[in-house]
């Protein structure tokens, strides 16, 4: 796609740090480099987000995760964890608008490097768990019951 940073880093009219390239996809260092190590893993084909994958090109590309998070593990002896991070859309913290997945290898819980999952278990009963559970069950029921 024009005007995608990415697409002119798969097409390397922009250089990139490569670590990883196939027919499916284009793996590089994401520049800011959260921890050292941190990677990204994107189609070669323009796709801007989780929304927009076919189910084949989505397994292509999310299967080559394990190859890249070994190779990491190879790579930094010392890398004790693996976050794997995909964010879709401008609220969820997408800043690039074609599909990529950050491997961000973890050292030590002094990395300056956070997830925060609030917890309001609290505030959910068995029955409203059901509840929701249902509407996103029937939202798939009804994408694959044309
Ligand atoms: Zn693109």
């Amino acid at each position: 796609m024009e005007n995608c940073i990415f697409c002119k880093i798969i097409a390397k009219k922009i250089p990139s740090a490569k670590v990883y390239e196939d027919e499916e996809v284009y793996a590089f260092l994401d520049l800011s480099q959260a921890t050292p190590g941190h990677t990204l893993l994107v189609p070669k084909m323009h796709v801007n987000d989780v929304f927009e994958y076919e189910e084949k090109k989505a397994s292509e590309v999310f299967a080559r995760i394990p190859k890249i998070a070994r190779a990491l593990e190879k790579a930094f002896p010392d890398m004790k964890g693996l976050n794997i991070i995909n964010n879709n859309r401008e609220l969820a913290y997408q800043s690039v608008f074609h599909s990529h997945i950050h491997l961000v290898p973890r050292y030590s819980r002094e990395d300056n490097f956070h997830i925060h999952f609030g917890d309001h278990s609290d505030q959910y009963t068995a029955a409203d768990l059901k509840k929701i559970a249902k509407r996103i069950a029937a939202a798939i029921n009804l994408k694959y019951s044309k």
